[in-house]
């Protein structure tokens, strides 16, 4: 589970996607590593709530994104779970 999953619908002149969390609309400020949140953030707060160690919040653009990629058992578990909590798909997992 986790990485990207597209769909793309085209025809008739035009090209719709719709996209759950994908590598290519990631923050900038993500730490490297397979953890990262996208451009599809609602900045609900539920990921900060569940894994404060690895998500933090950008002020000024309102969203979330991971500071620091988990280190232990606990952290990864934290982690996938707020990955599979997130109501909008934004956090990915790129391992
Ligand atoms: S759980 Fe998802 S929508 Fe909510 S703040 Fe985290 S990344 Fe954003």
């Amino acid at each position: 589970m986790g990485g990207e999953k597209t769909v793309a619908i085209r025809g008739g002149g035009f090209n719709l996607q719709l996209t759950m969390a994908d590598v290519s609309n990631k923050y900038p400020e993500n730490v490297a590593g397979p953890y990262y949140c996208d451009d599809q953030c609602i900045d609900c707060d539920l990921c900060r709530e569940t894994a404060p160690a690895n998500f933090k919040r950008n002020e000024d653009g309102g969203h979330s994104y991971v500071y620091k990629q988990p280190e232990t058992p606990e952290e990864e578990a934290l982690c996938k779970e707020a990955m599979e909590g997130c109501p909008v798909e934004a956090i990915g997992n790129d391992a």
